[in-house]
């Protein structure tokens, strides 16, 4: 039996009702119930309503927040679906390996599927919110897709993968670890803290960031650390501010 009870759909600042009804459908199609909006244009909308059809109960549960920040604060895995690569090339998934890895980790962990605005897609630091990046392969001309055709696209690949025998054998040997992985909202705070430390130990000059966050960004999202391992780091980063505040002092 499938259960997409811990996985969310992320529908960053939407400006068409009708799409965000659209996504609601495709996710009732796949057996998904969980809505967050992050900053919709319009919501809630008698257009979204026409567009979700029996999916309905998706809209009226859909939570509504302000940021992409605290959609993922409690979530241990966050995937971020985009059409384009950029800058600093994150590690990247296809549907298929992206529904594997949601199936596999969603005993352990709440885990968020984003997607951006019709226009613009994901800023860069949305993209940096996210463990990985998910691309649906396209034509090479055009690689933009809907965005509720990429809700659709992403969705069906979970429930796919729910019925291959394969992802049982995956979840099996994969990802069974001793400690639950740190959550958005914990592995924030250690960011903050990290780059404290850095301006405080002069590694790290704000005024020239040389990308370095983001490079920070990247490197821990691959660990995916764990709440153990993210408490011994925060430890170490407080020790090293007693220890600059003493020499001060
Ligand atoms: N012009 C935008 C695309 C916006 S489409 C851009 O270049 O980024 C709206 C959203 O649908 C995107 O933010 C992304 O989350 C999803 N999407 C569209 N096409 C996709 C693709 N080929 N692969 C993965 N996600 C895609």
């Amino acid at each position: 039996m499938q259960d997409f009870s811990k996985v969310r759909i992320v529908l960053v600042n939407t400006s068409h009702p009708g799409n965000i009804g659209a996504c609601a459908r495709a996710m009732k199609n796949m057996g998904l119930a969980n809505l967050t909006l992050v900053q919709p244009v319009e919501f809630p909308s008698g257009v979204a309503v026409g567009r979700a059809v029996s999916a309905v109960e998706i809209l009226e549960s859909a939570t509504v927040v302000d940021s992409l920040q605290s959609a993922v604060a409690d979530c241990g895995l966050v995937i971020g679906a985009s059409a384009r690569s950029r800058r600093i090339p994150w590690p990247m998934l296809s549907p298929e390996q992206c529904a594997r890895k949601v199936i596999a980790e969603q005993a352990q962990n709440t885990v968020a599927l984003v997607f951006g605005r019709e226009d613009s897609g994901l800023n860069n630091d949305e993209l940096q919110l996210c463990h990985f990046h998910v691309q649906i392969p396209t034509h090479e001309k055009y690689s933009s897709l809907n965005l509720a055709a990429a809700v659709l696209v992403i969705c069906y690949e979970l429930h796919k993968a729910t019925l291959d025998s394969e992802t049982a054998a995956a979840r099996a040997e994969d990802e069974v670890w001793d400690q639950e992985r740190a959550t958005g909202e914990q592995v924030e705070h250690f960011y903050e803290h990290l780059e404290r430390v850095m301006v405080a130990i002069d590694f790290h000059d704000p005024t020239n960031p040389r990308q370095l966050m983001q490079r920070m960004r990247r490197l821990f999202s691959r660990i995916r650390i764990d709440v153990m391992e993210m408490n011994i780091l925060r430890g170490i980063l407080t020790n090293i501010e007693y220890n600059i505040k003493r020499k001060k002092g």
